[in-house]
């Protein structure tokens, strides 16, 4: 098959303007498995997919080395499926979930990596937690008993406008966040340190405002055809 994006070459261009402790996510959802052949090629190891089915199939079939993100809104019936290999799960919206995450983990004998998704985007349709539900879970206490699950950090989406401006100060509330919730909850563990934000259109924004990890997917692999 060949493909009509340059994976290789556009992965390349992702990768160099991005700062070098930056993580890269490749979100590879509705690209055949011969488009994350092209990047595995290039050196990608981490993919980032939104569908269940679709990443059983494509985990089945590509080398076992690569680094699984369900990046999407994850149905807590679904987590079963994930659990023997996903390396993290990165849009924990609520504490349901995360307590399914760390069920179905306890019965591989498996520690999942998860990051809290925000809800700070105007869009009445994302998921996610608002910071003051994000606030109240985390007080409460009850993920500290969770010994299956690892909180890595935060993830979230700006609003998808052209406002540049908009989009800054949404990555910026996100980042202010993450100061509060590590110096009140985590400030002995290291392994929360992440803070996931941007995607193709906004990961240049996203790297000034203190992101970690990029999701980037069109600027990868080409426009999706859902
Ligand atoms: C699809 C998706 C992305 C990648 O979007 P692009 O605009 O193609 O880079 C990133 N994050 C999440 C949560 C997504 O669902």
């Amino acid at each position: 098959m060949t493909l009509n994006v340059d994976v290789a070459a556009n992965l390349r261009a992702v990768r160099s303007s991005l700062p070098e402790d930056v993580k890269l996510v490749a979100v590879s959802k509705f690209h055949p498995a011969e488009y994350i052949e092209a990047a595995y090629a290039a050196g990608q190891r981490v993919f980032g997919e939104s569908h269940e089915q679709e990443l059983a199939k494509k985990q089945e079939a590509l080398p076992k080395d690569i680094e699984w993100h369900f990046i999407g809104h994850l149905q807590t019936n679904k987590v079963k499926y994930i659990a023997p290999y996903i390396s993290m799960v990165d849009a924990v919206d609520s504490m349901k979930l995360l307590k399914e995450i760390n069920k179905q983990a306890a019965k591989h004998d498996r520690v999942i990596n998860v990051l809290l998704e925000l809800h700070i985007a105007e869009e009445a349709t994302k998921y996610g937690f608002t910071l003051d539900a994000c606030r109240e879970m985390l007080e409460a206490g009850e993920w500290r008993e969770l010994r299956n699950v690892k909180l890595c950090g935060l993830m979230m989406m700006a609003s998808n406008v052209d406002d540049e401006a908009q989009i800054k100060s949404e990555f910026d509330t996100a980042a202010t966040f993450f100061d509060e919730v590590k110096a009140r909850y985590f400030a002995d563990d290291d392994s929360f340190c992440e803070r996931s934000w941007g995607m193709s259109g906004d990961y240049g924004i996203a790297v000034k405002c203190r992101s970690t990890m990029v999701r980037v997917g069109t600027a990868i692999f080409g426009e999706r055809v859902y």
